[in-house]
């Protein structure tokens, strides 16, 4: 069976600017996927080609194997979209609310009853039903939005910054609904600046810059730096002057100074194989070393290496620079 989401050589220009600019990536059935990136990045415009809301400059997507652009209908029947807005709805209570959205997807009678009843209880709406639907918290107003994407029990959730301005225990109630959207066996493809939540409930990570897609892989490899993106971050701490790391390590080619610490500084190292070489020359080269320890980057840090790297210009490693000269860390 094909994946969930695929999308393939995705453009959408408007005029000049180039939202998504070629993207490619795919999300497998069954798991959640984060879509990170800054301000105008392109992920909504991304998100309203695959809920069939806007249509692609050039590529395809497929839901659940269907085309957006060719079956737009059979697709809104399969995914449920919760954009980044609630629209406003004066006068009508969250009962009635859904009962409006169960009506227009054509549930009559009993069947559009059960519905309506599943949801409520999902998102726990029921203490909610007879409340107006405007005087909502954000929070209640999330959970409301989320019952409306599922009235037709869809299989691929799409999410547009559904925490954005939830406190985090409405935060931490998404979170828990969404992870049981994903036991139940639904896909889940959400975007969200708050990376460390992304990171705790997304199976994949998607990152996209200017259009472009930056990186795919697990929130996993990316703390550990496992994945050659930034390298190894180590807390190294000597005796003596802490002057000297920052000192010894401008003269390595495998490692970086970041910052200073109290007794050292934080430094970035090529990769887990250096990094004992790394040690072993600042033994050798009399420096005092009394802590060496690898840091878990948080996914803040790794989402700013990864955009370090996809926006500086391409150049000789200092590695490879000085490889010929000096063969290995001093
Ligand atoms: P944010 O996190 O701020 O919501 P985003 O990653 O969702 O950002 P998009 O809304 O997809 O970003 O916007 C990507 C780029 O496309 C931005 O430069 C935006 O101004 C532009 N853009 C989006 N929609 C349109 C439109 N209808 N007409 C012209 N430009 C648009």
């Amino acid at each position: 069976m094909s994946n969930a989401i695929i999308v393939n050589n995705l453009y959408r220009y408007f005029g000049p600017l180039k939202a998504v600019d070629g993207i490619n990536f795919e999300v497998s059935h069954g798991s959640v996927c984060g879509f990170v990136g800054a301000n105008g990045a392109g992920k909504t415009t991304t998100m309203r080609v695959l809920s069939t809301l806007d249509y692609p400059t050039m590529g395809t997507v497929e839901i659940c194997g269907i085309n957006v652009v060719n079956h737009p209908a059979k697709v809104r029947s399969l995914i449920g979209w919760m954009p980044d807005h609630f629209g406003n709805y004066e006068h009508m209570t969250v009962l009635e609310y859904l009962d409006f959205y169960a009506r227009a997807l054509g549930y009559s009678g009993k069947e559009r009853q059960m519905r309506i009843q599943e949801v409520m209880e999902f998102a726990d709406l029921i203490p909610l039903a007879d409340r107006l639907s405007n005087k909502l918290s954000k929070g209640m107003t999330q959970r409301l939005c989320l019952g409306r994407a599922l009235i037709h029990d869809p299989q691929v959730l799409i999410m547009d910054e559904p925490a954005a301005g939830l406190d985090p225990k409405a935060r931490v109630e998404l979170k828990h609904l969404i992870r049981i959207l994903a036991e139940e066996g639904k896909t889940i493809f959400i975007s969200s600046h708050i990376l460390s939540e992304l990171g705790e409930m997304c199976d994949s990570l998607l990152f996209i810059n200017n259009g472009r897609i930056v990186h795919h892989g697990d929130a996993e490899s990316l703390k550990q730096g496992t994945d050659g993106v930034g390298g190894q971050l180590y807390d190294i701490q000597l005796l003596g002057s802490p002057q000297a790391l920052a000192d010894w390590i401008a003269t390595n080619p495998y490692a970086e100074f970041i910052e200073s610490r109290k007794q050292g500084g934080r430094v970035r190292i090529e990769s887990l194989e250096t990094a004992s070489r790394v040690l072993a020359s600042m033994v050798k080269d009399g420096l005092q070393v009394i802590e060496f320890h690898r840091e878990q980057r948080n996914l803040e840090d790794a989402f700013i290496d990864m955009l370090e790297k996809v926006n500086t210009p391409p150049q000789m490693p200092k590695a490879a620079a000085t490889a010929s000269t000096e063969g290995t860390p001093h």
